[in-house]
């Protein structure tokens, strides 16, 4: 594959920018209200057509059953579990994240 690398840094960008977006449309003051999985759903067609990942700091916090970005205190529950070594983020869908820390 021929690797574009300001290609692939835009793409990165872009990425980030639309999780962003993706967050602020959870506002319900916002006129982006309701978009969230829309914009995660193109951020992730950005990551495959341009074959990057999608960085671990946006990636973890995605509802993988509604494409939601999970934002504590505003569609997600956080929860540590101590003993198993994760932090359970419930997403408002019913959803659960595990992201382990150990
Ligand atoms: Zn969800």
């Amino acid at each position: 594959m021929k690797g574009n690398k300001v290609q692939q840094e835009v793409a990165q960008y872009r990425i980030t920018r639309l999780f962003d977006l993706a967050k602020e449309s959870l506002n319900p003051k916002s006129p982006m209200n309701g978009l969230g999985s829309r914009y995660i759903r193109i951020a992730e067609e950005i990551s495959s057509h341009y074959r990057i990942k999608i960085p671990d700091n946006v990636r973890l916090y995605i509802c993988r059953s509604c494409h939601n970005p999970l934002v504590p205190g505003i569609n997600a529950k956080v929860r540590v579990v101590s003993e198993k070594g994760y932090i359970s983020y419930t997403c408002a869908c019913g959803a659960e994240r595990h992201i382990f820390y150990k």
